[in-house]
């Protein structure tokens, strides 16, 4: 019989299938529960703006194709970048346009820079290729930013053979962020035989003083692309959009790589009404801002450690092994993500709810703090 595994590209012979949060729907059916808190992809707990409500209900034509190059789209976010409509990719999801620049810039003879510690994404894009992973250490538990991206780790691994960089910033699963003057020297220093991925997926969350907008500077760094998404802060994570800015040059190619119609209407239009509702996205990040110091209180009282986060999730270290835990809040209706296959055994990350949502899931973390000592 033909071993239909072993016909595959080697690279993807080796990959794991990415792991998301656990769905509701799964765990209704396996423990017949109703009331379910699930706080495991960084969703946004106030939903999407009513705009964006309306503008889908108005769609009306599904028959036809949706506009393959997302025209009003790409108008739009342009504006909103002040950049030009040629330095906009459109993906379905931000995670579409990683693969992209994987696949456009990644050969079995080229290497792909990213961290330990860093989002899953990147190691299966270049694994998917069969390219070469050059995995930096990451800062150490007591720095600033534990676990976060030591950027000189990471430049002493770009030579002529690393096609692509990968740098969250913040990141996920830590939450931890760079400054805008380590960014911009780190920039200056990559050769530009390497295209810096910025993924700004939680950029919209961040309110710190020294944190960039990369967005700003692809017009400076030809090869800087900056990818950003509609799935965190817009709340739009089901519609499966997100976008990179970057210059004319690398848009282009990444153009050719793409699938025809990988946004669909209903995302076109989502989209653009979304970024039309600039309103919601500030009442996300103040609810969120809120629910960050809950849950640093909670884990001041609790005495956990738990990384500075920026970002709408918490990575708290529960020193003990992090599934029982894992096991012992599903029963209790609350679905939040271990992080072991992201080699930090003894944490778990919980995306930052409402209030009422934080009090659930910090009662419950309680109770099964007590249940497994
Ligand atoms: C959630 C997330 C994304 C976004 O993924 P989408 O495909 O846009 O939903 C990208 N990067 C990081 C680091 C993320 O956590």
């Amino acid at each position: 019989m033909t071993d239909m595994i072993s016909l595959a590209a080697s690279g993807v012979q080796g990959l794991q299938p990415y792991q998301p949060g656990k769905p509701v729907s799964d765990l209704q059916r396996e423990l017949g529960l109703k009331d379910i808190l699930k706080l495991a992809s960084n969703e946004n707990p106030l939903g999407c703006s009513q705009k964006v409500m309306q503008a889908l209900a108005n769609l009306s034509n599904l028959a036809d194709y949706p506009d393959g190059n997302s025209y009003d789209l790409k108008q739009a976010l342009a504006k909103h970048h002040s950049l030009q409509a040629e330095q906009v990719t459109v993906g379905n999801g931000s995670n579409d346009i990683l693969e992209l620049v994987a696949r456009a810039y990644l050969t079995p003879n080229h290497a792909a820079v990213y961290s330990e510690h860093a989002f899953a994404v990147y190691p299966i894009v270049t694994q998917a290729i069969g390219a070469e992973h050059r995995v930096a250490k990451a800062l150490p538990a007591y720095a600033e930013h534990p676990y976060g991206h030591d950027l000189n780790n990471m430049l002493a691994l770009i030579n002529d053979s690393v096609r692509v960089v990968f740098v969250a910033n913040p990141n996920n699963p830590t939450g931890g962020w760079l400054k805008e003057s380590e960014l911009k020297s780190f920039l200056d220093k990559v050769p530009k035989t390497a295209v810096v991925v910025l993924d700004e997926a939680y950029f919209d969350y961040v309110s710190e003083d020294e944190y960039p907008d990369g967005s700003a500077w692809v017009n400076e760094y030809q090869n800087l692309l900056v990818t950003r998404t509609f799935s965190k802060a817009y709340g739009l994570a089901s519609v499966r959009l997100g976008y990179g800015l970057s210059s004319p040059e690398i848009a282009d190619i990444l153009n050719r790589v793409r699938q025809p119609f990988n946004v669909n209407s209903f995302a076109q239009a989502a989209g653009l009404a979304a970024l039309n509702d600039q309103n919601h996205i500030e009442r996300s990040r103040e609810t969120n801002t809120q629910g960050l110091l809950q849950w640093q209180e909670a884990c001041a009282r609790l005495k956990l450690n738990m990384i500075p986060s920026v970002a709408n999730f918490v990575c708290i270290d529960l020193q003990q092994p992090a599934m029982p835990m894992y096991d012992a809040m599903l029963h209790m209706g609350v679905i939040v993500r271990p992080v072991e296959n992201y080699q930090l055994p003894g944490m778990i990350r919980i995306t930052v709810g409402n209030q009422d949502q934080n009090e659930r899931a910090i009662a419950a973390l309680t109770m099964a703090l007590e249940q497994t000592s």
